[in-house]
């Protein structure tokens, strides 16, 4: 590893000559490779805190939890594509410290890394309750490692006829209580929500998505806030509501949401507020870019700082922070994407759906619904919402071509301008 070197900041249109990114996932790898793909040849070093090689985590809550694929189906690249790159991974080794002024990361294990340009890619990690680590049975979901392990407990709790309790109704819960059920799991999900996703899908859908979950089987608690975890000798034994009422369980997953990894930035001298704060360039700072989950950004478009955690938003970001390394001048500007697997279905939503908090009740959230092509009743829709008169969101369920011819209506509104836009969101 080098010593720590002197940095003074670049000239603004000028190419970085050695890149350093942090965070070995998918918005990092995305980095180094729109790096090379415009031409970059400098040197690219990537700090990763886990020691696996990078991998998706799509798969984590579906196929890998399911046990349909092999751990090794989540990897991002092959070992050759890796090593194509020509970029150096230096695995197992986390940052935990960083000086924008000479943007030098310092790593655990008490090494020092030096570069032109410093890419911060660290994603987020779960929210857990107090004293959750010191309890067996409870799992959450956001690693590989995490994958591996609910699965077996996933299993084992079959055999055993075991209860499950998913804690949290928003994407990941419901994914993990679909993948659950389809296993043969006993499964309840706890959550505030009237119904799961509503929050991202707004009433009538999110109604639909409940209707889906007990019809499989899903025994769903909505309006549940979860006031902590009950155990005895050491492991799990219930989740208590706000009630008072305790849901028995013998294996928890906490799915409550995440945070973004911003604690080794403490001393940076960068603004953290819910992520790394950075303009419409995904830039921190003078030679400092963040991308991916941890990245919030000022989206001109909308006129408003943003930070999305999803699959889609890593790897166009990354595309942007690239060419700004690289002397661009590019704005990131997307029209947000999500989508979600669960049981025998599939729904995309591109841009924001208006919700019970942009309205004043759930029907008016659902007045600017318009199913647009196909029809709920057979299980096949698009629809599209329209906020303060504009349109703000398509949804597709089960029609992923449907879908996506559609997403041009968002992205209209979108450039229309940031005085209106901000209806959006
Ligand atoms: C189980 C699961 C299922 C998902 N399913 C979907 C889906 O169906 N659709 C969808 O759109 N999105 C989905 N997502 C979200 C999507 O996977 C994320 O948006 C995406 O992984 C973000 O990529 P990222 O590289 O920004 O962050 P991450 O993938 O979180 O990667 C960050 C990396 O940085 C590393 N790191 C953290 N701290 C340090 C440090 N100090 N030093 C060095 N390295 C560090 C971490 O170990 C990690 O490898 C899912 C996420 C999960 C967890």
């Amino acid at each position: 590893m080098k010593a720590t070197v002197e940095r003074t900041p670049l000239p603004t249109g000028r190419e970085a000559a050695d890149v350093l990114v942090v965070g070995a996932s998918a918005a990092g790898l995305s980095t180094v490779e729109a790096l090379r793909r415009q031409g970059y040849a400098g040197r690219v070093t990537v700090l990763g805190a886990e020691t696996h090689a990078p991998y998706d985590r799509p798969p984590l809550s579906k196929q890998v939890l399911a046990g349909v694929w092999d751990p090794d189906r989540a990897q991002l690249r092959s070992r050759e594509a890796l090593s194509a790159l020509e970029a150096e991974f230096i695995l197992g080794e986390p940052a935990v410290g960083l000086d924008a002024a000479t943007r030098t990361v310092r790593t655990a294990s008490g090494h020092t890394l030096s570069a032109d340009a410093v890419v911060v890619a660290t994603g987020t990690r779960p929210r857990t309750f107090p004293g959750q680590a010191g309890l067996a049975g409870v799992h959450v979901l956001r690693t590989l490692d995490d994958a591996l392990a609910l699965r077996d407990a996933l299993r084992a709790a079959l055999l055993d006829s075991a209860r499950l309790v998913v804690v949290g109704d928003g994407v990941l819960g419901a994914e993990i209580a679909a993948t659950a059920r389809t296993m043969g799991l006993d499964v309840t999900v706890a959550g505030p929500q009237h119904a799961p996703m509503a929050s991202q899908l707004g009433p009538r859908v999110a109604g639909l998505l409940a209707e889906l979950h007990t019809g499989r089987g899903v025994r769903l608690r909505p309006g549940a806030g979860v006031r902590g975890l009950v155990g005895s000798a050491g492991a799990v034994t219930g989740v208590g509501l706000d009630s008072g009422e305790v849901l028995p369980a013998d294996l928890v997953v906490v799915a409550i949401g995440a945070d973004p990894v911003t604690g080794w930035l403490q001393d940076s001298g960068l603004r953290v507020d819910n992520g790394l704060v950075c303009d419409s360039r995904c830039r921190a700072g003078e030679g400092v870019y963040a991308v991916g989950d941890v990245a919030r950004w000022h989206h001109d478009q909308l006129g408003a700082l943003l930070r999305l955690e999803n699959r889609t938003n890593a790897g166009e970001q990354a595309m942007v922070v690239a060419a700004n390394i690289l002397g661009g001048d590019r704005a990131y500007t997307p029209v947000p994407y999500f989508w979600t697997d669960q049981f025998d279905t599939k729904v995309q939503v591109h841009g924001f759906i208006p919700t019970g908090a942009d309205a004043e009740t759930d029907a008016d959230a659902d007045a600017g619904m318009t199913v647009v092509d196909g029809d709920p009743a057979t299980g096949r829709f698009v629809a599209r919402y329209r906020h303060a008169g504009r349109v703000t969101g398509v949804l597709g369920w089960n029609m992923p071509k449907q879908t996506r011819l559609r997403r041009q209506d968002v992205a209209d509104a979108l450039a229309d301008g940031p005085a209106r836009a901000t209806a959006l969101r």
